[in-house]
Protein backbone atom coordinates (compact mmCIF):
# COMPACT_ATOMS: atom_id res chain seq x y z
CA UNK A 1 0.00 0.00 0.00
CA UNK A 2 0.80 3.49 -0.96
CA UNK A 3 0.67 5.09 2.40
CA UNK A 4 2.40 2.35 4.08
CA UNK A 5 5.65 2.61 2.09
CA UNK A 6 5.53 6.51 2.57
CA UNK A 7 5.15 6.20 6.97
CA UNK A 8 8.10 3.91 6.33
CA UNK A 9 10.31 6.41 4.54
CA UNK A 10 8.98 8.93 7.10
CA UNK A 11 9.71 6.96 10.13
CA UNK A 12 13.39 6.44 8.80
CA UNK A 13 13.42 10.49 8.35
CA UNK A 14 12.50 10.81 11.89
CA UNK A 15 14.96 8.49 12.99
CA UNK A 16 17.95 9.88 11.02
CA UNK A 17 17.06 13.45 12.15
CA UNK A 18 16.91 11.98 15.62
CA UNK A 19 20.61 10.30 15.20
CA UNK A 20 22.03 13.15 13.83
CA UNK A 21 23.86 16.49 15.24
CA UNK A 22 20.16 18.41 14.96
CA UNK A 23 19.36 16.13 17.95
CA UNK A 24 22.68 16.14 19.97
CA UNK A 25 22.00 17.08 23.54
CA UNK A 26 18.05 17.17 23.16
CA UNK A 27 16.89 15.56 26.16
CA UNK A 28 12.87 15.61 25.67
CA UNK A 29 10.42 13.80 24.24
CA UNK A 30 9.53 13.83 21.18
CA UNK A 31 5.59 14.21 20.96
CA UNK A 32 4.93 15.10 17.52
CA UNK A 33 6.10 14.31 13.77
CA UNK A 34 4.97 17.71 10.86
CA UNK A 35 4.93 16.94 7.62
CA UNK A 36 3.73 18.52 4.33
CA UNK A 37 1.90 16.14 1.90
CA UNK A 38 0.68 16.89 -1.73
CA UNK A 39 -2.34 16.69 -3.10
CA UNK A 40 -0.81 14.94 -6.29
CA UNK A 41 0.69 12.37 -4.05
CA UNK A 42 -2.54 11.23 -3.71
CA UNK A 43 -1.93 10.54 0.10
CA UNK A 44 -4.99 9.71 2.18
CA UNK A 45 -3.95 11.85 5.83
CA UNK A 46 -6.30 9.23 7.53
CA UNK A 47 -4.74 6.23 6.35
CA UNK A 48 -0.84 8.05 6.58
CA UNK A 49 -2.11 8.27 10.70
CA UNK A 50 -3.08 4.68 10.58
CA UNK A 51 0.25 3.22 9.45
CA UNK A 52 2.23 5.77 11.32
CA UNK A 53 0.88 4.85 14.24
CA UNK A 54 1.08 1.38 13.44
CA UNK A 55 4.66 1.42 12.67
CA UNK A 56 5.86 3.13 15.66
CA UNK A 57 3.97 1.08 18.16
CA UNK A 58 6.51 -0.97 20.38
CA UNK A 59 9.49 1.18 18.86
CA UNK A 60 11.14 4.19 21.15
CA UNK A 61 8.80 6.79 19.35
CA UNK A 62 5.53 4.96 20.19
CA UNK A 63 2.80 7.11 20.33
CA UNK A 64 4.14 9.91 18.36
CA UNK A 65 1.49 11.83 16.96
CA UNK A 66 1.59 12.56 13.18
CA UNK A 67 0.41 16.08 11.86
CA UNK A 68 -0.27 16.08 8.66
CA UNK A 69 -0.39 19.35 6.53
CA UNK A 70 -1.88 19.21 3.40
CA UNK A 71 -0.60 21.47 0.21
CA UNK A 72 -3.21 22.27 -2.62
CA UNK A 73 -2.33 21.34 -6.33
CA UNK A 74 -1.25 24.82 -7.88
CA UNK A 75 -0.16 25.03 -11.35
CA UNK A 76 0.84 27.71 -13.62
CA UNK A 77 -0.58 28.36 -17.03
CA UNK A 78 2.02 28.69 -19.45
CA UNK A 79 -0.63 30.27 -22.30
CA UNK A 80 -1.75 33.77 -20.36
CA UNK A 81 0.81 33.13 -16.95
CA UNK A 82 -2.33 32.46 -14.59
CA UNK A 83 -1.58 30.69 -11.51
CA UNK A 84 -4.60 28.88 -10.21
CA UNK A 85 -5.38 26.03 -7.59
CA UNK A 86 -7.22 22.69 -8.93
CA UNK A 87 -9.16 19.96 -7.41
CA UNK A 88 -7.83 17.05 -9.76
CA UNK A 89 -5.39 16.73 -12.18
CA UNK A 90 -7.54 17.14 -15.22
CA UNK A 91 -5.59 20.55 -15.63
CA UNK A 92 -7.03 23.45 -17.73
CA UNK A 93 -6.64 26.93 -17.71
CA UNK A 94 -9.60 28.59 -16.24
CA UNK A 95 -9.26 31.41 -17.79
CA UNK A 96 -7.60 31.13 -21.51
CA UNK A 97 -8.68 27.15 -21.78
CA UNK A 98 -4.96 26.22 -22.10
CA UNK A 99 -3.73 22.59 -21.04
CA UNK A 100 -0.15 23.98 -21.10
CA UNK A 101 0.18 24.51 -17.46
CA UNK A 102 3.03 23.77 -15.27
CA UNK A 103 2.98 22.25 -11.72
CA UNK A 104 4.21 24.56 -8.96
CA UNK A 105 2.87 22.94 -5.46
CA UNK A 106 1.17 19.80 -4.83
CA UNK A 107 3.85 17.48 -5.15
CA UNK A 108 5.24 18.05 -1.14
CA UNK A 109 6.08 14.91 0.28
CA UNK A 110 8.48 16.68 3.03
CA UNK A 111 9.25 16.17 7.09
CA UNK A 112 8.84 19.94 8.24
CA UNK A 113 9.83 19.70 11.80
CA UNK A 114 9.90 17.49 15.04
CA UNK A 115 8.28 18.62 17.95
CA UNK A 116 9.62 17.84 21.53
CA UNK A 117 8.22 18.28 24.71
CA UNK A 118 10.93 18.48 27.76
ZN1 LIG B 1 -4.23 30.33 -19.20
Amino acid sequence: MHEASIAQSLLDQVEQVMAGPAFEGVTGRLVRVHVRIGRMTAVVPDVLRFMWAAMVDGTAIEGVALEIEEVPIRARCNGCGEEQEFVDIGFVCGRCGSTDVEITSGRELNLVSLEVES
